[in-house]
């Protein structure tokens, strides 16, 4: 969906336990039929409109002078409560990150008085290498274990023509953030946003909206290391418990300015052996195959230069291959004729799922990881 998708995991949020009306009354999509019924269940036995309207109401008038209602609702009305929540065990591998992350962000914003002084978490982190490693799981596992509402931001949403006035929504954004504290700004694709390649054929859209958000990041760093908020600070939320999370696959596009304000900068990088093997693993977990350990291990070999997404989609490829061998009989084909997947499936997907990253692609990911990032 082509719009500010914004979802809150925090339980106790009231947009969680009701979300907004204007939404509910849709008719749900088809895939997402059941976390929806689930959803508009929940306290049917309450006059729900009324309680929906005054959350709203409540929300919006904890604002900031100078947000915009109008983009605020947009942003309220677009949050999308997924079912699919992500913990940490869904993730294979990147342990080095996942550590840096609990004690950068799920430890402080679990225990805030530990975290004041020398030990005050940075505002920012930016996580970074080839495309389909993990960086968007990552950010949803650490909404879900810090119980943080998620905003998950498009930078191409933010500086889209569409929304025209797009410093706006930024300026909604991060005061619905402090109202909804602890949240988790998660902006994808951050380089199209930061970018380096502005000044003159930069759309006007996006300085502004690049402009806005540098100020709006820099207000929230000053209010949180100031810690001495003053009482209409503190009315308009809790400026400390907010993380501006990043991820890119370019991050030689941010330009340089950006780039240090981003203190803690994670390489994310293709899965190592033992991780792929983990990650083939568990694809393969729940379903009827007859691949040996050995076979494992050729396929583990051979997907030397496979992204976590290179190899699911390969796996999910390969399951493919009892089904394709069926033509039209698999309509009228009981399961349990359903031959299991065997390693030649996987042989056959090789073909066509091939790496996305090249081999000169990652040197380049490499390099800027030893110039400016941290590994794990
Ligand atoms: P990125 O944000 O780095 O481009 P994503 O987090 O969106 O990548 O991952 C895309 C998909 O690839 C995931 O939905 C998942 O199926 C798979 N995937 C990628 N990395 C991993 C991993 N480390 N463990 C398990 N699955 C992964």
């Amino acid at each position: 969906v082509d719009r500010m998708a914004i979802s809150t995991q925090n339980g106790d949020s009231a947009t969680r336990r009701k979300p907004p009306p204007a939404k509910r009354r849709e008719t749900p999509p088809s895939s997402d039929q059941e976390s929806w019924e689930q959803r508009s269940t929940e306290g049917d036995a309450e006059d729900e409109d009324e309680d929906d309207d005054y959350d709203i109401v409540k929300i919006t008038n904890k604002l900031p002078k100078g947000v915009d209602l109008q983009s605020a609702r947009q942003i309220l009305n677009d949050i999308v409560v997924r079912g699919d929540e992500v913990h940490w065990d869904d993730i294979a591998g990147l342990d080095g990150a996942k550590k840096a992350l609990k004690e950068a962000v799920v430890y402080p914003f679990l225990r805030p008085d530990l975290f004041s002084g020398l030990r005050e978490p940075a505002r920012g982190m930016l996580l970074f290498g080839p495309p389909g490693t993990g960086k968007t799981m990552l950010a949803r596992a650490v909404a879900t274990e810090s119980n943080s509402t998620f905003f998950s931001v498009s930078s191409s949403t933010l500086t889209s023509k569409w929304h025209g006035e797009s410093e706006k929504l930024v300026r909604a954004l991060f005061g619905l953030a402090k109202v909804l504290a602890p949240s988790i700004i998660f902006v994808d694709e951050i380089d199209s946003l930061l970018s380096a390649r502005s000044s003159g054929s930069e759309h006007e859209a996006s300085r502004r909206s690049k402009t806005e958000f540098l100020i709006q990041w820099s207000d929230l760093q000053r209010a949180a290391a100031g810690r001495e908020q003053s009482s209409r600070d503190k009315k308009e939320g809790d400026a400390s418990r907010v993380l501006v999370l990043a991820a890119t696959n370019m991050p030689w596009d941010i330009d340089e300015a950006a780039r240090r304000r981003f203190v803690r900068r994670q390489y994310i990088p293709l899965p190592e052996h033992h991780v792929r093997e983990q990650q083939l693993r568990k694809l393969l977990s729940h379903q009827h195959h007859e691949l040996s350990d050995a076979d494992i291990q050729v396929l583990v070999h051979v997907t030397e230069s496979f992204s976590g997404s290179d190899i699911t989609a390969l796996a999910k490829d390969a399951a493919m291959g009892p089904l394709r061998n069926l033509g039209e009989a698999l309509l009228h084909t009981p399961m349990e004729h359903i031959r299991p997947i065997r390693f030649q499936d996987f042989e056959a997907s090789l073909y066509s799922i091939r790496p996305s990253v090249s081999a000169d692609g990652l040197r380049k990911y490499e390099e800027w990881a030893r110039e400016f990032g941290e590994r794990g």
